[in-house]
């Protein structure tokens, strides 16, 4: 009796069948390919669309005819990727639609970034998103973007994931000399304008300077001038690889989790339940870690341009479509961390290895600035994941004015649409190496697959 009246979260250890177990482990390779391939929200577009092309999507455009069957994508930018799938029922059932974001934390160049100081040659930089700025020195970095000229050029850029490619570095002070700045607040013991990084030492032969021969050599890779950089969009990254963490190989380290643990079973999941009677539409997102502005974020009203285009040319109606439309806002939370205990409450934090994480809200000082699900669609939630064993959690962020954070929940639900934020727990979230379990990335995977059949 007693085991039906409390609720106890469980692992996916002891709860599911030893087959997801394996499963999960085998999804995982995909996963850390998947990482290895995008490290920024262009690439990880490309390689997005890479994969749905196998599956016979093709590009859509605004005004184009839609049918039945049609499983087609909206690239906007190159750096928000929509792709739906339409089912057979009328388009006034709503949408199965789901959300998560492929930008990550990174270190953004300046528009006039080189200069050469000290006898080396420097990019100046302004971070991107939530860093820790300490953690970003005295580790490998790799360089990402495009550069696009006057005469229409867009150049992929992309030194430092190749094992003979240089490497760039942002320097830090030694412990030698480190005494003042070890007094400073952590938050403040690297400065932004301190984030320069290291691009060479090596001067050209005729005008003995760094910044020459730094410029000189890009001139010859990429036909550029130092004035092309004005137009470029250049990022540091960091080098490392996606690998598994720990003798039993349960966990997966690797930069940017924060979303693509997410992207990556909204994506996997659409791709696997193509034959659903719903309509399916999944979202990779851009912005995200600054606010979701700008015609990329999902403050953009293109969303609701492409229902209106799917309700027009299925017959429906999009206010309709939209009321009848459920959301789940993928994105990441941050799991129970023991080496850190003061800043969780352990009954209502997403514990590691616990399954899909379900936030009900977010926000921050009495629930400010959040979606807040309702009661009945996490209840309908509940009903679709138990036909599929889903190991699932609820979960919040954090001790109660603890701090707090945000996603993309909000500008979904704002359209008339019920959402909620489910993910995966991640450990030293926003690191530039950061932590997951391979048995919750795929929960999240089977949970999603459930919310897009049933
Ligand atoms: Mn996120
Ligand atoms: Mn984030």
């Amino acid at each position: 009796m007693s085991s039906e009246l409390i609720y106890e979260k469980k692992t996916v250890y002891e709860k599911a069948e030893k087959v997801i177990v394996k499963e999960a482990f085998d999804y995982a390779e995909g996963y850390k390919k998947y990482l290895d391939a995008g490290k920024t929200e262009r690439e990880a577009l490309s390689e997005s669309v890479r994969m749905i092309e196998k599956y016979g999507f093709r590009e859509y455009r605004l005004g184009d005819a839609i049918k039945a069957g049609d499983r087609l994508y909206y690239n906007n930018r190159g750096k928000n990727l929509f792709v739906f799938s339409v089912g057979s029922e009328p388009i006034n059932e709503g949408i199965r639609l789901t959300v998560a974001h492929i930008d990550a934390p990174r270190i953004d160049l300046k528009q006039c970034p080189l200069y050469e100081d000290g006898g080396m040659g420097f990019f100046k930089t302004h971070y991107y998103g939530g860093i820790r700025k300490y953690q970003w020195v005295a580790t490998p970095l790799a360089l990402h973007g495009v550069i696009a000229t006057a005469d229409g050029r867009v150049i992929n850029v992309n030194i430092g994931e190749d094992e003979s490619d240089p490497l760039f570095y942002i320097n830090d002070l030694l412990p030698h000399l480190g005494y003042d700045q070890g007094k400073l607040p952590l938050s403040e013991g690297i400065k932004g304008e301190q984030l320069n990084v290291l691009v060479g030492s090596r001067p050209d032969d005729e005008e003995n300077s760094i910044k020459l021969n730094v410029l000189k050599l890009l001139n010859e890779k990429y036909g550029t001038t130092e004035e092309d950089l004005l137009s470029a969009e250049l990022c540091v990254v960091p080098a490392a690889k996606a690998r598994d963490i720990g003798f039993d190989r349960s966990l997966i380290g690797a930069y940017g989790h924060d979303d693509r643990v997410c992207a990556y079973p909204i994506l996997t999941a659409l791709l696997d339940t193509l034959d659903t009677t719903h309509t399916t539409m999944c979202v990779l997102a851009d912005k995200e870690e600054t606010g979701s502005d700008g015609p990329s974020g999902m403050q953009c009203e293109l969303i609701l341009d492409i229902i209106n285009e799917l309700a027009s040319a299925l017959g429906g109606n999009s206010a309709v479509v939209r009321a009848n439309s459920k959301c789940l806002s993928a994105d990441v939370s941050a799991a129970y961390d023991p080496n850190f205990p003061e800043v969780f409450e352990k009954r209502n934090t997403p514990m590691l290895s616990c399954g899909a994480v379900f936030t009900k809200f977010t926000g921050s000082r009495g629930k400010s600035g959040t979606n807040d699900a309702s009661a009945e669609y996490i209840g309908w939630l509940r009903s679709v994941l138990a036909k599929d064993s889903v190991v699932w959690q609820a979960g919040e962020l954090g001790k109660v004015d603890c701090g707090g954070g945000g996603t993309v929940a909000k500008y979904i639900s704002k359209h008339n649409i019920d959402t909620i934020d489910l993910g995966v727990p991640v450990i030293s979230m926003h690191a530039p190496y950061e932590v997951i379990s391979k048995v919750d990335i795929y929960e999240t995977y089977r949970a999603v697959k459930a919310f897009y059949k049933y």
